[in-house]
């Protein structure tokens, strides 16, 4: 997925920001241990410096070199590969001592797959290869192979505190993860304008209802709803007050609406409803006491408050089992809905043939 330079400068951002408690910390405990193994070979000051510039103050100078990068994400990236390539030098410089060496170089390549999966892992041991050559070349080979009391106690807080800092970064990211999804899922489901559900979501509901209700045999009705000349409003007031009048309108409906009765945005000016344990006659009478609510109310638009009309005209068709699928009920209210425009608009019209019922 190709994103923005914001967009990528956001998310680097929030990396460097998350994973800088547990390098800071990685690296100052790390150093610990390598100081423990380094104490045996007596090395000249200039590298003492150079061990608590690495292990005390780099992680800190580089979080802020991130932080003000243009590209955030890559340069911490190339950090953590420094980091691996000095991890490697240290190894050479304590003379392989095995447990510390073991230790730092697990918590480098730690680092490097977190960050950037299998491709930054290999170049993590690239880099600790590269890092241990230019150790040798500098210290030489003079292996310390035994592991005393003071490394062993120097390795041990760095064992205990980074896999529980490693824990909580992991678990703040899932909870994170599961907002997001949560987030994405409600978007899926509405309406951009009108905050309604949308056609897709709203038709899956109905598929839902309608296998229940062949369980249960309750009854369920459907209204179509459509605005009446909208064009005439956009032409009129411009579509952004036509926008508005949509809006205010859901607003209104989902108003007069009980919580179990499922509101969408079908398409353009057009609504949908399903009234779940609802006749016929009650779905009628519920049509046309939104038909009235609509018909008395008075839409804002950024011209002027109050100053736009409208009315609806709907069909109503409830569900029976002669119904094939929903294509056949939705066609039963679309048809009904067709007749209320035929007959003039702003009225209601309910399918069924013999008992149809209209009014105006
Ligand atoms: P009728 O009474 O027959 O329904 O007439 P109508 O003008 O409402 O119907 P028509 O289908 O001719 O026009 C619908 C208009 O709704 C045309 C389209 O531009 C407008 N429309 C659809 N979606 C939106 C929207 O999201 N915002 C705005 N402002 N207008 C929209
Ligand atoms: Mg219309
Ligand atoms: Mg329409």
């Amino acid at each position: 997925m190709a994103l923005s330079v914001k967009e990528e400068t956001g998310r680097g951002l929030s990396f460097v920001k998350r994973v800088y408690p547990a390098r800071a910390l990685g690296l100052g405990l790390g150093a610990l241990a390598v100081g423990a193994a380094l104490l045996p070979q007596q090395y000249h000051p200039v590298f003492w410096a150079l061990w608590a510039l690495n292990g005390f103050i780099w992680p800190h100078l580089a979080y802020f070199k991130a932080l003000r990068s243009p590209t955030p994400f890559q340069t911490e990236r190339r950090h953590l590969l420094f980091d691996s390539s000095s991890g490697g030098f240290w190894v050479a410089a304590m003379g392989f001592n095995p447990l510390a060496s073991c230790m730092i170089i697990m918590m480098l390549w730690m680092n490097n797959i977190a960050a950037g999966g299998v491709r930054l892992f290999l170049k993590g041991v690239g880099s600790s290869l590269a890092g241990l050559i230019a150790g040798l070349l500098i210290f030489g080979w003079h292996p310390n192979l035994e592991s005393d009391q003071l490394i062993i106690f120097s390795c041990l807080p760095m064992l205990i505190a980074y896999p529980v800092a490693i824990g909580s970064i992991t678990y703040r990211l899932a909870i994170q993860l599961h907002k997001q999804k949560e987030l994405l899922k409600q978007l899926s489901r509405v309406d951009g304008l009108t905050g309604l559900y949308n056609r897709h979501y709203w038709e899956t509901r109905v598929t839902d209802l309608m296998a229940m209700v062949k369980r249960t045999a309750q009854p369920l009705s459907l209204i179509l709803l459509d605005v009446d000349h909208f064009k005439s409003i956009n032409d009129t007031h411009g579509h952004l007050a036509g926008d508005q009048v949509l809006q205010q309108l859901a607003r209104l409906l989902r108003l007069n609406l009980r919580e179990s009765e499922l509101l969408g945005r079908y398409g353009g000016e057009e609504f949908a409803l399903v009234l779940p344990n609802t006749g016929k006659e009650a779905a009628y009478a519920t049509a046309e006491r939104l038909r009235r609510v609509v018909q008395v109310a008075h839409f804002n638009s950024d011209r002027g408050a109050g100053d736009l009309k409208c009315t609806i005209s709907l069909g109503v068709a409830s569900y029976h089992t002669g119904f094939q699928d929903y294509n056949d009920w939705f066609r039963a209210a679309d048809g009904a809905l067709y007749t209320a425009k035929e007959q003039g608009r702003n009225r209601t019209v309910s399918a069924g043939g013999a008992t149809d019922l209209v009014s105006a």
